[in-house]
């Protein structure tokens, strides 16, 4: 199989590195291409995503990518900034099921916001539609009110919507991801006032059928974020739309309290991913060896467990890492009392050493 390698920026290639150290040291037969992506790329060949690295991510199993954007690009046309790239990515790929889980360690419980007993052994998945919703759907624009109190005032306007299709393979992909867990789907909507998420809530129901051995249940969006506070655990797979989904997993990911420790993963319907971290490029630390590269690494077990189908490689990585914490070490941005705190490197070597 083959992954393509985008490190990107900041310190996109210092954590890309750690994950690749690990991917070696498990020595699944895999080839690993690299190519650069963002700014690196603007620079090399004057755009964020070259036709080469386009080509190398649409030929390859799956895309291991690091993470885009610096500051310095902010003033160059929005077409040309390193953002793009993702989002060109996503398009080119198809990629339509974003897979956030929030995985809280016993070690990193005094991390989060919330009391430790809440989050403590925390493990739930949020699987947020990509495609459509109202951050895609047409008509959208600025115009005349054509009616209403306010008719003739300057208005804006966007389309909520999605199509039978959409909702059935996110509703499926969900349904399966939940068979590899604790079996148990919560459909997030808001069908008790926009017809869009109640067709939503009818689609999800009738998939449900397919999968009997898969519990449903359905949520508001407005509880849903209350539960997600009060009682997290409560969760498995949470599955909604786009512009839901990118609140919710934001919120579920502070659950955890480090935002160096999130994987993420995109899928296609080939099964074809782009795994990244959650986080982004940081400028202010790239080029210290300080990044915290377990988001990256846990991102490479994704990976290997929804694209590459090696789910026993995937599960050495998560006790690898957890492995690590339990030793004590450390890195800045997750540091604790009595803890050793250890560079970028140093932790990939750790996770290296603790795969046995
Ligand atoms: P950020 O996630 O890069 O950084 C936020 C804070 O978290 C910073 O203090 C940073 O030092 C810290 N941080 C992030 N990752 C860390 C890690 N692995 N270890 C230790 N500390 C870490 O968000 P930002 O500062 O808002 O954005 C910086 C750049 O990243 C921008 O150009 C933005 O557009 C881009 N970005 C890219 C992606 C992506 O590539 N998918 C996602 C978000 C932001």
């Amino acid at each position: 199989m083959k992954i393509a390698i985008l490190p990107g920026d900041g310190i996109g290639p210092e954590i890309v590195a750690e994950a690749v150290k690990v991917l070696k040291a498990l020595a699944p037969p895999l080839e690993m291409e690299t190519a650069p992506v963002g700014g690196a790329a603007y620079e090399a060949a004057g755009h964020p995503l070259p036709e080469a690295t386009l080509k190398l991510a649409q030929q390859a199993d799956a895309v291991l990518f690091g993470a885009v954007g610096d500051w310095k690009y902010d003033t160059l046309p929005r077409a040309l900034r390193p953002e793009q790239a993702i989002l060109g990515l996503r398009k080119a790929l198809g990629l339509f099921a974003n897979f956030r889980p929030a995985i809280c360690y016993p070690q990193l419980t005094h991390a989060s916001s919330l009391k430790p007993e809440l989050v403590a052994g925390l493990d739930i998945l949020i699987i947020r539609e990509l495609t459509g919703d109202i951050y895609f759907g047409q008509p959208r624009g600025r115009r005349s009110a054509p009616d209403g109190p306010f008719a003739s005032a300057e208005e804006a306007f966007d389309t909520m919507r999605y199509s039978r299709p959409e909702i059935e393979r996110i509703a499926r992909v969900a349904f399966e991801a939940a068979r590899q867990r604790r079996r148990k789907v919560t459909s997030v909507d808001k069908a008790n006032v926009l017809e869009t998420f109640q067709f939503w809530k009818d689609v999800v129901t009738e998939v449900h059928r397919d999968y009997p051995d898969v519990e449903l249940d359905h949520m508001y969006v407005d509880n849903a974020a209350m539960q997600l506070v009060k009682a997290p655990k409560k969760f498995d797979v949470i599955v909604t739309g786009n512009m839901f989904g990118d609140i919710l997993s934001d919120e579920a990911a502070m659950l955890t309290g480090s935002i160096g420790m999130l994987p993420s993963a995109s899928l296609n319907e080939r099964g074809q991913g782009l795994y990244e971290p959650s986080h982004g490029s940081a400028p202010d630390i790239a080029g210290k060896g300080v990044a915290n590269p377990l988001a990256t690494i846990l991102s490479a077990a994704m990976m290997l467990r929804y694209s590459l189908k090696q789910p026993e490689a995937a599960d050495r990585i998560e006790a690898a890492v957890q492995k690590v914490l339990a030793d004590g070490l450390r890195t800045a941005d997750i540091a604790s009392d009595g803890c050793a705190v250890v560079g970028t490197a140093a932790m990939g070597d750790a996770v290296v050493r603790a795969l046995g």
